[in-house]
């Protein structure tokens, strides 16, 4: 699952109150698209209740506020959040902002003695991620990011059949996603996104080849390109494709766009077989599609074609109960900071590797 490396982070004291059995309370930060997701996740969950909120807007707060049970007195603006510190009905913050406020409001949210979960991408640079990650360890707390995902069934089967060698030995990946992006959004702007399509979406696809592999790449090469010149894309790229090497030369391919629609996806080869999920990001209606192979002499391959029979918001509730579960059990999230950096990382290479065209 792409996380090497965890054996190496050192873990928080477990706190006196996850000793009790109760609900983890969440304060969300920026109420938006993907924060509406997550508090129906939560409310449909069991484990977790939202307890706190964060926005510009207090009238919107307060209508929101109401729908979730949250008390007036628990709604924060973004100068004063920082008084949630003494809120002892606040255990963790969802961040779920424009990329580049990812790091502020996570570092603020440690200080303030709060777990994090921050929506990807971590943040729109390497540093800002390591100062994240330091920033969490310094205050004792967990930091998660919401790799839905790595979470979702029918992806960690997809994961389980190549380990178990279903597959023979993969030799190639690769995958799409995008959407045409309308004009006007935070998006398209590189002070709060950081980055283009491959930020956004490119980096499922990224995430996807890594856990799929259970390794990291090595080598890099890419092309960007912009072909609506609408104005949209004068600060952020339009696509992206990439080419990632793992070793021992599983090759990976990649692709995302802001200026059409991509249908989520990813195919896997192997000697013994293929594994094809699509659509694989969306928030339900996965479907795994897979033909392989088990060399027993004479046996006919077997066939896989399932899809995901759970509906929107059940990957938000499956992703607030692993991180109530880590902060109740003191165990480290399966997607921690340190697998936000590096994507960030892989990002960035991706980035410096475009080929001049
Ligand atoms: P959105 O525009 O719907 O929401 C952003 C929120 O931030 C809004 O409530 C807005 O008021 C607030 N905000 C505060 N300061 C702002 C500013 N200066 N400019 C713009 N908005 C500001 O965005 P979204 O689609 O909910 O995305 C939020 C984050 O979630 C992004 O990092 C994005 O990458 C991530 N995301 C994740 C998924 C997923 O499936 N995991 C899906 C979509 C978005």
């Amino acid at each position: 699952m792409g996380v090497k490396g965890l054996a190496a982070q050192s873990l928080p004291i477990i706190r006196a109150e996850a000793q009790v059995e109760r609900k983890v309370g969440y304060c969300v930060i920026g109420l938006g698209r993907i924060a509406d997701h997550f508090m129906r996740g939560v409310a449909q969950g069991s484990t977790s209740k939202i307890t706190g909120l964060v926005s510009g807007h207090r009238d919107k707060a307060e209508r929101i506020a109401a729908q979730y049970g949250v008390a007036t007195s628990s709604i924060y603006s973004y100068e004063d959040m920082d008084r949630m510190r003494e809120n002892k009905t606040i255990d963790a913050v969802y961040v779920a902002l424009p990329n580049s406020m990812h790091a502020e409001y996570t570092i603020r949210s440690a200080k303030a003695g709060k777990h994090v979960i921050c929506e990807k991408p971590i943040s729109v640079t390497v540093a800002e991620a390591e100062q994240m990650i330091a920033a969490c360890k310094a205050a004792n707390v967990k930091l998660m990011i919401a790799y839905r995902c790595q979470y979702e069934p029918l992806h960690l089967k997809a994961v389980k059949l190549i380990r178990d060698g279903a597959l023979g030995r993969v030799h190639t990946i690769n995958g799409a996603f995008g959407f045409n992006s309308p004009p006007g959004e935070w998006r398209l702007t590189r002070k709060l996104a950081g980055g283009g399509s491959l930020f956004d979406v490119g980096i499922y696809v990224l995430n996807a080849s890594r856990y799929l592999t259970g390794d990291e790449p090595v080598a890099f090469t890419s092309y960007t390109s912009t072909m609506d010149h609408d104005g949209r894309f004068d600060e952020v790229e339009e696509n992206v494709s990439w080419a990632l090497r793992f070793p021992p030369g599983v090759l990976a391919t990649g692709s995302c766009s802001y200026g059409t629609t991509m249908p989520g996806y990813f195919k896997v080869f192997g000697t013994m077989g293929t594994l094809q999920m699509e659509p694989a990001f969306n928030y339900d209606g996965t479907r795994l599609l897979g033909t392989y192979f088990t060399g027993a002499k004479g046996a006919p391959p077997v066939i896989i074609d399932e899809t995901n029979p759970e509906k929107d918001p059940k990957q938000f509730e499956r992703e607030a109960d692993h991180f109530t579960e880590c902060i109740l059990e003191n165990k480290t999230p399966r997607s921690p900071g340190e697998e936000g950096l590096r994507d960030m990382k892989y990002m960035e290479a991706i980035y410096r590797s475009q080929a001049k065209a």
